[in-house]
């Protein structure tokens, strides 16, 4: 096994063997037993001090690069070897810090590859849902139910809202791919936030009415240009005011609030008087395909991918969802972004 040190004290034997021989034929005279004691004490002594200095740490070395081609780190352990160390010291905290960059990048991979199995688990489910549906209202259709004016008429319907949940799905898992895989850029220039937030109340007025939910804009006039994409934003309010107005009941109000916060912040809120969410539900919200309530989300539309979405805009603008929210009276959803300083 100590092959190294045998090797070296053998050396060094057959070193002092010749180095003997010489002084004898030098002519200085020393006994036979004292030659022979020389040539063993000096083999013994490189053995025990290559031992010592190398043979050990190289096993060490060994044993440890071993464990990680066996992919074995529980038993990874940190050597304590003294830091002012030699070659041989930092040869081995090299491999134990490759030991333990090379644990870090598999279970990286295996993360990720347990996301992408649950993420096409996930698809795969929200996918077959309304494609059932689908297929099960249009053989009723054919099977008969044409011919009744009334089932007709309800099955069609239904069989466009489950087109329109797929055509969500498609988009929101297009965006969610753009987002993953890092093409989300961000194009940062001042805009008005009063402008945008006009438009997406606008365009959401139709849907507040047929939910006969209020829809309020209190954007101050006079609030200065805030920094930011202004087409993510938009995206990010669309989604925040469509929850408001999805989660809400018949009679309920949904306020897109801003104001000027310390440090050059506008804080922009959307304020619901809807259902709320469970305070155990709130860190869950911005997890892919995650909903409190799976059937109310899918009945009006909902893919579980708005807030993840959301999540990655803010993000990418170095801001955060912040969500307050209590069951029965209502949810407040609310990020903060820069304001840009107006020239003179
Ligand atoms: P969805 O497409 O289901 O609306 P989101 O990612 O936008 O997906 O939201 C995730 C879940 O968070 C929703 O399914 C809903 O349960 C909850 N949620 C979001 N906004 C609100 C809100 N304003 N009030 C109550 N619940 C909400």
């Amino acid at each position: 096994m100590h092959s190294l040190s045998l090797k070296a004290a053998l050396r060094v034997a057959g070193a002092m063997g010749v180095l003997v021989v010489a002084i004898r034929l030098a002519g200085v005279m020393l006994p036979v037993w004292g030659m022979v004691l020389l040539v063993v004490v000096m083999g013994a002594s490189a053995y025990a001090v290559i031992h010592r200095l190398l043979a050990e740490r190289l096993e060490l070395a060994r044993a440890t690069l071993e464990q990680i081609h066996r992919y074995d780190f529980e038993n990874l352990e940190a050597t304590n070897l003294d830091e002012e160390g030699d070659e041989l010291n930092a040869l081995i905290d090299q491999v134990y810090q490759t030991g333990v960059g090379v644990e870090q990048k598999m279970r990286e991979l295996q993360r990720i590859e347990h996301y992408r199995r649950e993420f096409l688990g996930n698809v795969s489910h929200e996918l077959k849902t309304p494609i059932f549906s689908i297929r099960g209202f249009a053989e009723t259709l054919l099977d008969g139910a044409l011919d009744d004016e009334r089932v007709r008429q309800s099955f069609v319907e239904k069989i466009q809202r489950n087109a329109e949940r797929l055509g969500n799905l498609a988009e929101d898992l297009g965006e969610v791919a753009r987002i993953e895989m890092g093409e989300l850029k961000m194009t940062m220039e001042p805009f008005s936030l009063l402008r945008v937030v006009r438009e997406v109340v606008e365009s959401f007025e139709p849907l507040a009415q047929s939910k006969a939910v209020t829809l309020g804009n209190q954007v101050p006039e006079d609030l200065p240009p805030i920094a930011g994409d202004r087409e993510r934003i938009r995206q990010v309010l669309t989604n925040l005011v469509d929850n408001a107005i999805k989660y809400n009941n018949a009679g309920g109000h949904v306020e897109v609030v801003a104001r000027l916060v310390p440090s050059s912040q506008v804080k922009v809120s959307i304020v619901d008087d809807g259902i709320g969410i469970e305070p155990e539900h709130i860190k869950r919200l911005t997890e892919r395909f995650f909903r409190v309530d799976t059937s109310r989300s899918r009945s009006q539309g909902g893919t579980g991918l708005g807030l993840a979405i959301v999540k990655h805009i803010l993000g990418a603008h170095d801001s955060h969802l912040m969500v307050e929210s209590s069951p029965g009276r209502g949810s407040t959803f609310g990020f903060s972004l820069p304001t840009v300083r107006e020239e003179g």
